[in-house]
C-alpha cells in the first residue's frame, strides 16, 4: 500500500489547488479524482478576474477565451434593468481544471483520474483510504487527507458532522444559437415565480453559445427554466439545447468544523460558497491553495496535529469568513 504525505480527494477547483501547493512544499502528494477526466461537474463557469489572480494563472485562449465586463440584473417584471460592472471570464472549466491539475503534476503531485475513494479509517496516526481505481480495489495511507470532494463528500459524512448544510438545486442547459444582445454581459433574472429564492442566469460563451440555468429552493427547476426559455423567444427562438445537467449548491455558509485531526475539508464540502450567488470556484480555489500549503508543510515537518492544521481555517476565515457570512445574511433577507 502506498503511503503519502498528503492525499487530496477530488480534482475540482479546490483539489487542483491543494495538490499543487502541497507538492510545492516538497510533500509526497497524490490527487485522486473519481471521473476519468477533469471538469465533469455541471457549472456555469463564471469567475471574476481576481479568481485567476488568486489561482496564480494568466487567462489563456485555452481555458479563458470569453471575457465578461459586467451583468444585467432584471427585477421580476423585467421592465427596468440594472447594469453592474465586473471583469471576468466564462471559463472552459474542464480545460481550466485539466491545466491546473497538470501544474500540480509538474510540481510533483501524482494525479490519478478514475480513482474513487469509498471509505476512510484511521490507524497509527495515518488515514487509510479505500476505493476503486479503474474498477479494481485499491487503498493508500496518508499523513494528511484533504477532502475536496464536493457536496457529497464521503470524508465529511464520515468525520465531520455537518449539522447545517442546506443546498439548493441548480439545473443548467448548454445552449447554442442564442440571440443575446451583448455577449460580454451576464444576465440575471430574479422573481419568486421565476426562481423561488434563487435566480435564472444566462452566461454567454460567445458566438451564440451560453450556459443557461436556474438555482432555486425546492423543486421544479426544469419546468421553470423551460417556461423562462419559452417566454424569451427573442433570445432562444432558434436556440438548441446541447446538454442538460443538474447538481446541488451549498448555500448555508461555512460548516462549523472543517479541520479535525489530520483531515481537512475544502470548497463545497466545507460550504465555502458565496450563499447569495452560489459562486464557489474562487472561494474553493483559495481554500485549496491554503489547505494544501498548510498540509504540505505540516507533513514535511512531521507535525500533523489539528492545532498546526487549523492555520488553514484561520487564514481562510480571515480572507473570506466575513464575506460568506454577510452574503448568508443577505440571502436570508432576500428570501424573506
Ligand atoms: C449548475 C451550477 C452552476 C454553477 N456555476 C458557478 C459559476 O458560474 N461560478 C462559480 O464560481 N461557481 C459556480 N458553481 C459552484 C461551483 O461549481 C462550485 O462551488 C465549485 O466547483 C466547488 O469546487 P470544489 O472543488 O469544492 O468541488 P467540485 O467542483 O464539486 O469538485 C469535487 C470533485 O471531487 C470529485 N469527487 C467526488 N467524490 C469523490 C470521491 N469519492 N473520490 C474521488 N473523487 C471524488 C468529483 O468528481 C469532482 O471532480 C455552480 C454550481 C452548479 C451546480
Amino acid at each position: 500500500m502506498d503511503t503519502y504525505d498528503v492525499a487530496v480527494i477530488g480534482a475540482g477547483p479546490a483539489g487542483v489547488m491543494a495538490a499543487w501547493t502541497a507538492a510545492k512544499q516538497g510533500a509526497h502528494t497524490v490527487l485522486l479524482e473519481r471521473e476519468t477526466a477533469a471538469g465533469r461537474k455541471p457549472c456555469a463557469e463564471g469567475v471574476l478576474s481576481e479568481a485567476l489572480d488568486d489561482a496564480e494563472v494568466s487567462p489563456t485562449r485555452e481555458f479563458a477565451a470569453h471575457r465578461i465586463t459586467g451583468a444585467f440584473l432584471y427585477p421580476p417584471n423585467e421592465k427596468k434593468r440594472v447594469r453592474v460592472g465586473g471583469d471576468g471570464y466564462i471559463l472552459d472549466k474542464p480545460a481550466f481544471l485539466a491545466s491546473l491539475a497538470e501544474r500540480a503534476g509538474a510540481a510533483g503531485a501524482e494525479v490519478v483520474y478514475g480513482a474513487r475513494i469509498e471509505s476512510y479509517s484511521r490507524d497509527d496516526g495515518l488515514v487509510h483510504a479505500e476505493g476503486r481505481r479503474d474498477s479494481q480495489p485499491f487503498s493508500l495511507k496518508a499523513k494528511v487527507v484533504v477532502g475536496c470532494d464536493g457536496t457529497g463528500s464521503i470524508l465529511a459524512r464520515q468525520f465531520f458532522p455537518r449539522r447545517n448544510y442546506p443546498v439548493i438545486a441548480a439545473f443548467q442547459y448548454d445552449m447554442v444559437n442564442c440571440q443575446l444582445e451583448d455577449e460580454a454581459t451576464l444576465e440575471i433574472f430574479i422573481g419568486h415565480k421565476k426562481a423561488p429564492a434563487g435566480y435564472i442566469w444566462i452566461f454567454p460563451k460567445g458566438k451564440g453559445t451560453a450556459n443557461v440555468g436556474i438555482g432555486l429552493k425546492g423543486s421544479g427547476a426544469k419546468l421553470l427554466l423551460d417556461k423562462f426559455i419559452q417566454e424569451h423567444s427573442s433570445l432562444f427562438g432558434d436556440a438548441k439545447i446541447e446538454r442538460s445537467q443538474a447538481a446541488p449548491v451549498p448555500v448555508g455558509g461555512e460548516v462549523e468544523d472543517y479541520v479535525t485531526g489530520n483531515m481537512m475539508l475544502c470548497g463545497d464540502a466545507a460550504g465555502q460558497v458565496i450563499p447569495l450567488t452560489g459562486a464557489g470556484i474562487h472561494t474553493s480555489m483559495v481554500a485549496g491553495k491554503i489547505a494544501g500549503e498548510v498540509a504540505g508543510k505540516a507533513a514535511r515537518d512531521g507535525d500533523i496535529g489539528a492545532n498546526r492544521l487549523s492555520e488553514y481555517k484561520n487564514r481562510f476565515d480571515a480572507l473570506w469568513g466575513e464575506k460568506i457570512s454577510t452574503s448568508l445574511r443577505a440571502l436570508e433577507s432576500f428570501e424573506t
